[in-house]
């Protein structure tokens, strides 16, 4: 049989550069670059390039499994669909939860959320996007109305200042990094905040805000005292588009700009700079990630960054806006689609109202009206929980809490491609399709939704999600709800759901590369690029500033636990690892956890690099290699969160940001010691 070369997008990160894929006799045995692809103009990162190997790892799940005695063991899908059933139709609204994923489609999270709700009736639904991005919502909510990229990502080099608040680009969005090179030769400025000196700060920066982590709002709250004290802000715009400046300028002349320099451990100097560049520049683009948002504050620092760039003007311009920098495949469309325990589809706030609205479109009545359990909350509270290809027994954070919760359910299902960590604790596992093994359709980081086609059969009795769930819903009774055939039935309804999509059709994301972008209202909308051109999504349209106080992150260090943990990423790895730690090539690049110390720390411990460490919390200890780097300042441990040895969130705080429930991962108090 010839080889066929077919068009895909990769499975990783938000990005969505594409890649193809060469298929021979129903398998993949190479990848080639996209050249014309315009997200990523043919390159790829090392995750890119090898974007497949996963599909054939040997331990991918095949057949449903059952626990009997103890045991996980084969059994049918007959079987475990009936048992399932049997089962969740024991829970009542309060007991049953359900976890989706980044990496689930639009149509499989769609069709998850819809069971949940209409089922099940309860709003106990969310997805991974709560451990990332909903400061996001939570922050740029009250001050922009949508807490969405605005800018497309293609259009950051046009940008003349680029502000990397909290994000390694490098390492977490590698193909950005190349539109922040494409401005930096047109002369632009990058400002890097960041308390390590990462590769980001070393080879894109030219200011680095290298703060005390868990402070970042001091610093930008310096930086906008700066730029009203030496009348920099964008007068114009804030009287024609913007509300609280007022409030926010009394605000910030009460706070002392020698004690937020020393609160940050910034020097004014260097937090002057920053602010001139990026309130001078024509075009300021901010970006920012967990740095940002995986704190207690994290949802403050959303708020604190929005208002920086409101006083600058720098939204509602191709290249302009503060930007959230979404880790998965679909962490936007899976949010898009509802799987949030205060969103229906669309993000139509969870009220008597709203319930109503969807009441008519699916035909049922008595939908919930009151929020759901956040995604840590739930994993202690329900007896019933269903998970859908996330991996909480590594990503939630204070995993052995997580685990005695998890080991005391009364039924946990997980539906998933590999026997995760979660997996192994569960009473049915089911074996999912995944990427081109299904058809279906993502929303990237800018918004860009486009079209996976399925390229190859899952492996085994392996099925897609959305089929999984139609099948159960039939079992429980609710056959005509969830009456659909394929993904495109399922896109349908979102179109007639989510207005932001209702312009998107499968015939014409086949026929556009690179996709269309959200909100597309009608079928001849060409997609919209640039968000807030005329106004904002708030109830006026006017962006609304935001006064904010420094708070101290919730654990600091002590004699006892006398060093800062903080945690991320590595180019080679994703997430909680359960694709590239399966991936050979990636896996051989970095192939267990570490730890990296500074020097003078590692001298004053006696630890020398490659020595094994033990790192201990208040909540447990895990052991990982020494990298001795001055990338880590003294007093900072970083530790990344992809290895089921060295778990990083054994050790971290489940101290959650109050107003949108994101826990404090970036820092909490540690000891270190060499095991020799
Ligand atoms: Fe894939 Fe992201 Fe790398 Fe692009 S930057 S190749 S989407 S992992």
């Amino acid at each position: 049989m010839k080889m066929e070369y077919v068009p895909t997008v990769c499975p990783y990160c938000s990005c969505g550069c594409g890649i193809y894929l060469v298929v021979k006799d129903g398998k993949i045995i190479g990848q080639e670059p996209w050249k014309d692809h315009p997200v990523n103009e043919g390159k790829n990162c090392p995750k890119g390039k090898n974007a497949y190997q996963f599909l054939y790892a040997e331990d991918r799940l095949k057949t449903p499994l059952v626990r009997k005695n103890g045991v996980l063991e084969e059994t049918s899908w007959e079987e475990a669909l009936d048992l399932i059933a049997t089962r969740l139709k024991e829970a009542t609204p309060e007991t049953f939860g359900l976890l989706a994923s980044g990496k689930n489609t639009n149509e499989d999270a769609y069709v998850l959320q819809k069971f949940t709700r209409v089922v099940m009736g309860t709003n106990n639904v969310e997805y991974c996007g709560r451990l990332c991005h909903s400061p996001s919502a939570a922050g740029l909510g009250p001050t922009v109305g949508a807490g969405v990229m605005e800018t497309s990502e293609i259009d950051i080099e046009r940008a003349d200042c680029i502000f990397l608040a909290g994000v390694n680009l490098k390492e977490t969005f590698p193909l950005m990094t190349m539109r922040v090179l494409r401005a930096k030769e047109k002369g632009a400025q990058v400002i890097v905040m960041d308390p390590r000196n990462t590769a980001t700060a070393r080879y894109l920066g030219d200011i680095h805000l290298q703060l005390r982590p868990g402070t970042d709002a001091a610093v930008l709250n310096a930086m906008m005292s700066i730029i009203l004290d030496e009348g920099l802000e964008n007068e114009e715009f804030i009287a024609s588009r913007t509300a609280g400046i007022e409030e926010l300028r009394q605000h910030l002349s009460s706070l002392d700009l020698k004690e937020l320099e020393e609160i940050s451990g910034v020097p004014l100097e260097t937090i002057r700079e920053a602010a001139i560049a990026y309130a001078t520049a024509e075009t300021g683009c901010v970006l920012y990630d967990q740095g940002l948002n995986q704190h207690a504050t994290g949802s403050d620092n959303v708020k604190a960054l929005a208002s920086l760039a409101l006083l600058a003007g720098h939204y509602g311009r191709p290249g302009t806006g503060v930007n959230p920098t979404r880790g998965q495949i679909n962490g936007e469309g899976t949010g898009d689609m509802g799987c949030l325990n205060v969103f229906y589809p669309g993000f139509k706030r969870v009220s008597e109202d709203v319930a109503k609205i969807f009441e008519e479109a699916w035909g049922v009545d008595n939908l919930p009206t009151k929020p759901g359990f956040p995604y840590t909350v739930m994993l202690q509270k329900v007896k019933f929980l269903y998970v859908v290809g996330t991996n909480p027994m590594m990503a939630a954070p204070d995993v052995n809490n997580v685990r005695k919760a998890l080991q005391d359910i009364d039924f946990l299902v997980v539906q998933d491609i590999f026997p995760t960590e979660t997996a192994q604790l569960a009473h049915v596992v089911l074996p999912a399709a995944t990427w081109v093994e299904r058809e279906g359709t993502h929303a990237w980081v800018d918004r860009r939704v486009q079209k996976i086609d399925k390229v190859v059969d899952p492996p085994g009795e392996a099925k897609p999600d959305w089929w999984v769930v139609c099948q159960l819903a039939e079992r429980m009774g609710y056959q005509d709800k969830f009456d659909f055939s394929s993904p495109r039935e399922i896109f349908e309804e979102i179109r007639r759901c989510v207005p932001q999509y209702a312009g998107i059709t499968y015939e014409r994301l086949g026929h556009t590369i690179g996709g269309i972008q959200w909100p597309c209202p009608s079928e001849d909308h060409p997609g919209t690029p640039t968000m807030f051109v005329q106004k904002f999504n708030t109830p006026d349209g006017l962006g609304h500033f935001q006064a904010i106080d420094y708070k101290p992150p919730a654990e600091l260090p002590d004699e006892e636990y006398p060093y800062v943990l903080t945690t991320g990423r590595s180019i080679f790895h994703y997430h909680t690892g359960t694709m590239t730690r399966r991936t050979p090539k990636l896996n051989a690049e970095v192939p267990r956890g570490f730890v990296q110390v500074n020097p003078a720390d590692a001298a004053r411990e006696g630890i020398r690099s490659g020595d094994a460490v033990t790192l201990e919390t208040r909540r447990g200890h895990i052991e990982a290699q020494a990298r001795i780097s001055t990338d880590a300042p003294s007093g900072l441990l970083f530790v990344p969160f992809h290895f089921a040895e060295s778990c990083a969130n054994v050790l971290t705080n489940p101290a959650l940001d109050p107003a949108c429930k994101m826990p404090e991962y970036k820092v909490c108090a540690v000891r270190m010691e060499v095991k020799r």
